[in-house]
């Protein structure tokens, strides 16, 4: 009988692959092995097995597979129903899904670099011979493919070798230079074993006599010993002894104690749970049980309570209860809100128990995350993560919690699978029968409907812990500030007013503005030229740090300009403002205080953002202006003060869902003040102080926003009571643009008739010389949602069938937001 197995390789094919294993490989194979296969003329892929079976593939022969790289499934059969679910959902290929859901360490393939790590400790006797000889061609060249390791090495499967030698931490694969993964070497101390009996060891002590500090060093560390069973540093030993470290290296260099160096497990956390318990207020505890009773009977509970009335404290009761009941729990997160602080405050509870799990780890941190929940160990009971931890090996999941659930930032935009990581995980919590808790201070419209109409439990929490205050919200009319000359730059007086209180009161203040850079464009007063960047329909930003006019679609920059470039007139002013100028404007204003800038320009870096969270934490700073990353999650107690510099350019941002998203972003920026028993202050300047919006956002009703919003969506047609799908199509030449979407648009409306919208050009016309088109589709309640995408997938065939618009590429969007 001949065997099978179906893989999914990691390229965005549209169906699995069948390759042909012999009798061995068959009862050896599970699915989610991997496997490494042949695949087009030369190339050679990582592919993860699907099934095992005995039907060839009737449209081509099955090729026979390289090797098996696994001797245990390193995807499980949950993960593979999982991506499968992903697939069909966002409209993408399951290779998409797969490139997303493994660290690429996992993925060689012939295009796949093999680096050697600098610092790499290279025993030559531990080398087999093949290992050897791939270690001696990097150490003449800096880099080379898997493909050239095959010439060298004159064989096809050399993944088992590179395999190894990643293991000795010799090399390094598909690794991004900059992240080169360093181990962490720490200095320990420890006994010479030759005193390790009471006759030796009271020679040593006698011997001592003549140098008593040294003797009191190695005293204290007995004692040390005595009470830690850790490994001890030098620092340690020396702050416990106040003994001086030179002392302490001098018992080293007598050969009494022994340095040694140990590899600590990144992964670690060197302390105790210490926060031994959290009591719940009244309140808390009262929502605590009303979570659990609706989880009874639905999959998902919506928790909608105010910023800092203490859900977290919620969800840790909750996930302490899973996981005492041996399960393992998920607490998902927008990126920005995964702060050192919140991972502090669990591990101080869970201890270590807590895995983390950061797009911004290297690759080999990603790798030991992965092990870790793939074996089920005593290290990954709670997994933190932001969205693309709904994608690891969870063995058995018992309670998922996503936290600011409304955050928009978790659908993934691109590249494919465009999915949403909150709708995502409450499958992945049904395919182990777990439960969701979705939690927010001010919920998605989405997801408060459902709530409405009995499909999730509601919970409202709706005081702030410690029956601290909510911020009390006062609105500036900018208009006529601005009539009556009360304005100083961008600042109100009122504005100025209260921060100069605030700052006199030694406390902290948070400026919101919606924009980076200086100034958004920069102006002509003659004619009315704004510069524009050459690949994108847009104007450029100026940024004052480096006098640069760049663009912030593609990264293009130029030196400002001194004069316009149509007209050369030397009247150029900038239009709009940003997060830099308000800073240059505050730093005039208060030239005695620290203002610091928030913003994606300012936290580029690995650890910039968690450097600005700790300085400000520390009052190092006293002014932070920033941009919606200000939002998330920040438990600053010192912050009295939150000023909106202005509402109006987040209301009138072109899309439906601005108005919920004004919303969300005002209330939880207001949220950030006064966290302490002195009551908050919360200042929004707006040159339409009676907007709906506005005024609901200052008396933070919810209900009102709600109901409003949810008016419209009904009249316009939007979810939730449409679904939408959105199709984007990309292409670098303009009339060829035109005519695919008018293709497709045609035939879409021959199905699905007025629901279709477009095609239409986005704000953003072209982007790094490509021009975009969007169609909209819109799918009523009643409309099955899988026939529907059928239909489309039908017509994308037909479409993609057309030799003319091969050079035009479509993105499918399924729930854009
Ligand atoms: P939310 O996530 O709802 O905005 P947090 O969970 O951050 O609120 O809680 C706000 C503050 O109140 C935090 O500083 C938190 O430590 C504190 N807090 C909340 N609940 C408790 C509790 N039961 N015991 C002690 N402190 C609490
Ligand atoms: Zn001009
Ligand atoms: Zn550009």
């Amino acid at each position: 009988m001949s065997h099978f197995i179906d893989v999914i390789l990691p390229l965005p094919l549209q169906k699995r692959f069948t390759y042909a294993i012999d009798e061995g490989e068959a009862s050896f194979l599970q699915p989610g092995m991997r496997v490494a296969v042949p695949f087009g003329k030369s190339k050679v892929y990582t592919a993860i097995v699907a099934k095992i079976h005995q039907t060839p593939p009737q449209v081509y022969e099955a090729k026979p597979i390289n090797q098996i790289l696994d001797k245990q499934p390193l995807v499980t059969t949950q993960q593979l129903a999982f991506w499968s679910w992903i697939a069909s959902y966002y409209m993408c290929a399951e290779g998409d899904v797969l490139k997303a859901a493994l660290p690429g360490a996992f993925l060689l393939e012939s295009e796949s670099v093999v680096q050697l790590i600098k610092s790499a400790n290279i025993e030559e006797a531990d080398l087999k011979d093949e290992e050897y000889l791939v270690i001696e061609a990097l150490q003449r060249q800096s880099s080379i493919k898997i493909q050239e390791v095959m010439k060298i090495l004159d064989k096809k499967s050399v993944l088992p070798i590179l395999n190894a030698l990643v293991e000795k931490d010799l090399v390094v694969l598909n690794q991004e230079i900059y992240e080169q993964y360093k181990p962490k070497k720490v200095a320990f101390i420890k006994l010479n074993p030759d005193f390790d009996n009471e006759a030796t060891m009271h020679q040593l002590l006698d011997e001592l006599e003549k140098a008593p500090k040294q003797k009191e060093a190695l005293l204290s560390y007995f004692t040390l010993k005595a009470k830690q069973p850790k490994p001890i540093k030098i620092k340690d030993l020396s702050e416990k002894s106040g003994v001086a470290t030179a002392i302490i290296k001098s018992l080293v260099k007598k050969e009494i104690l022994i340095e040694y160096q140990e590899k600590t497990d990144r992964l670690s956390y060197g302390g105790e749970a210490s926060e031994k318990g959290i009591k719940l207020s009244e309140l808390q505890q009262q929502a605590f049980s009303e979570i659990k009773e609706g989880l009874k009977e639905l999959e998902v509970c919506l928790f909608h309570g105010i910023t800092s009335s203490g859900k977290t404290e919620v969800y840790i009761k909750l996930i302490e209860e899973v996981i005492n009941s041996g399960k393992q729990a998920l607490y998902v997160l927008p990126e920005i809100a995964l702060t050192t602080q919140l991972i502090q405050r669990l591990r101080n509870y869970f201890g270590d128990k807590v895995l983390v799990y950061h797009s911004k780890y290297s690759i080999n941190e990603r790798v030991e995350v992965y092990r870790h929940i793939l074996e089920d160990s005593e290290k990954a009971r709670i997994i933190v993560g932001a969205r693309s931890s709904i994608f690891l090996p969870f063995a058995n999941l018992g309670l998922v919690v996503v936290d600011e659930e409304h955050e928009t930032s978790f659908k993934q935009f691109d590249p494919a699978p465009r999915y949403h990581a909150r709708d995502a995980a409450i499958v992945l919590a049904n395919l182990f029968k777990a439960k969701t808790i979705l939690g927010s201070a001010t919920p998605s419209l989405e997801s408060y409907f459902n709530a409405e109409h009995h499909k999730y439990a509601l919970v409202n929490l709706n005081r702030r812990y410690g029956d601290v205050l909510e911020p009390e919200i006062e609105i500036v009319d900018l208009k006529t500030k601005y009539k009556k000359k009360e304005m100083k730059g961008h600042f109100s007086d009122r504005m100025l007013q209260e921060i100069k209180e605030t700052l006199k009161l030694g406390e902290q203040v948070i400026l919101f503005q919606n924009r980076r850079g200086f100034s958004p464009v920069l102006e002509c007063n003659t004619c009315g030229h704004s510069p524009q960047c050459p690949n994108c329909d847009v104007s450029l930003t100026y940024h004052s740090h480096n006098n640069q006019l760049r663009c912030h679609y593609c990264g293009y920059h130029i030196a400002m300009q001194r004069k316009c470039m149509a007209c050369d007139s030397p009247e150029i002013t900038t239009k709009g403002f940003g997060t830099e100028q308000i800073e240059t404007e505050l730093k005039s204003i208060f030239p005695e205080y620290k203002t610091a800038r928030m913003d994606q320009d300012t936290t580029r870096g690995k650890y910039a953002y968690e450097k600005l969270i700790t300085a400000f934490e520390q009052q190092e700073i006293d002014i932070l202006i920033g941009t919606q990353m200000l939002t998330k999650g920040l438990d600053f107690r010192k912050i009295n003060l939150v000023g909106i510099m202005n509402a109006d350019n987040l209301l009138n941002f072109p899309d439906f869902r601005a108005h919920e998203r004004s919303f969300q972003l005002m209330l939880q920026v207001a949220g950030r003040a006064g966290r302490t028993k002195k009551r908050g202050k919360v200042l929004i300047q707006s040159y339409n102080p009676h907007h709906q919006i506005v005024q609901q956002v200052s008396i933070g009703d919810y209900a009102g926003m709600y109901k409003d919003q949810l008016e419209e969506r009904y009249n316009y047609k939007y979810p939730p009571f449409y679904r939408l799908i959105r199709l984007t199509l990309k292409c670098r030449d303009y009339s060829k643009t035109n005519d695919a979407a008018d293709w497709i648009a045609i035939a879409m409306k021959n199905v699905f008739k007025e629901y279709v919208l477009g095609p239409e050009f986005p704000p953003v016309a072209r982007i790094r010389n490509e021009y975009y088109k969007n169609i909209l589709l819109k799918i009523p309640q009643q409309q099955s949602l899988g026939k529907t995408k059928l239909a489309i997938s039908r017509i994308m065939e037909s479409f993609r069938a057309i030799s003319a618009f091969r050079s035009v590429k479509v993105v499918i969007n399924v729930d854009p937001v």
